[in-house]
């Protein structure tokens, strides 16, 4: 290929932004000819690298919008440590039928057997089929709400956590909710009711949210509409943060013994 037509294909290329194809022109025509390539094949060739990078990369971005603290994968669930949890309710889960359905996911049990992780292992799994996810702790969500009432950017604040497909809603019940708080958190749950799917994670059970919110009648309200639709796993079990420190501990005493 002449230098002139090789290089106005690649800023062609680029100008359509087609870059995987722009990186990989060169080594591709030069396998064409070594290869004897039909043109059809060369093409096709290329084309199937630039809407596998366009995928590579739509996954990651989906991941960095999704704000999760840290990333986990499901395969990293130790279920012989924690028989509470059902595996084949969490397999039929990570099928992600439930954000089809608009349905919810809530898993509840005491610090440390798992609630986060089996969240983000979802909601991660939910950026690589495709859909728009966020995770945030309530407090994070009922802060960001709180303070865009000062700037009058309540409603959009507000879309943010109604419009993705998954809303994760991590720790709800370490911390007291103020009245407004829990005014907050219904109008989210009431909005994305049978519209968007909500994975939450809670350290209380149902007895003790009207405590945590303040309210009885507002935590009865955002229980029913949670648990209408949804899948619940509530974990009994030992923390595996403890049983790292103990078995780390038992190996010092050993040292020391
Ligand atoms: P929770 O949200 O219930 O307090 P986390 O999901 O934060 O608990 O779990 C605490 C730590 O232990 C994390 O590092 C997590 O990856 C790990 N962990 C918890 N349960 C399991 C499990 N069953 N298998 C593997 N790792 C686990
Ligand atoms: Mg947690």
């Amino acid at each position: 290929m002449a230098i002139e037509s090789y290089e106005n294909l690649l800023m062609g290329l680029k100008k359509l932004r087609l870059p995987a194809m722009a990186e990989m022109l060169d080594s591709y025509a030069k396998q064409a000819v070594s290869n004897n390539m039909s043109y059809v094949d060369f093409l096709s060739g290329l084309i199937s690298e630039e809407l596998k990078s366009k995928e590579r990369k739509g996954v990651e971005s989906r991941i960095r919008s999704a704000r999760f603290p840290v990333l986990k994968s499901l395969s990293d669930f130790d279920y012989g440590f924690q028989p509470s949890v059902n595996r084949k309710k969490l397999e039929e889960l990570s099928s992600l039928r439930f954000i089809d359905n608009k349905e919810n996911v809530l898993l509840l049990g005491p610090p440390g057997v798992g609630k986060t992780l089996m969240g983000i292992g979802l909601g991660v799994k939910a950026c690589e089929a495709g859909y728009k996810v966020l995770f945030t702790t309530l407090n994070e969500m009922l802060s960001v709400m709180t303070s865009s009432l000062a700037d009058n950017s309540f409603t959009s604040k507000c879309r943010t956590f109604v419009c993705p497909s998954l809303l994760i809603i991590d720790e709800v019940g370490y911390l007291p909710v103020s009245k407004e708080g829990a005014n907050f958190l219904f109008q989210v749950v009431a909005k994305r009711y049978e519209t968007g799917s909500i994975i939450l994670t809670s350290n209380k059970s149902f007895a003790d949210w009207g405590e945590v919110l303040g309210d009885s009648v507002v935590a009865s309200a955002l229980w029913n509409r949670l648990l209408h639709h949804s899948t619940v796993f509530n974990i009994k079990g030992e923390s595996y943060r403890l049983r790292e420190k103990k078995a780390e501990l038992v190996r010092e005493e050993r040292k020391v013994g």
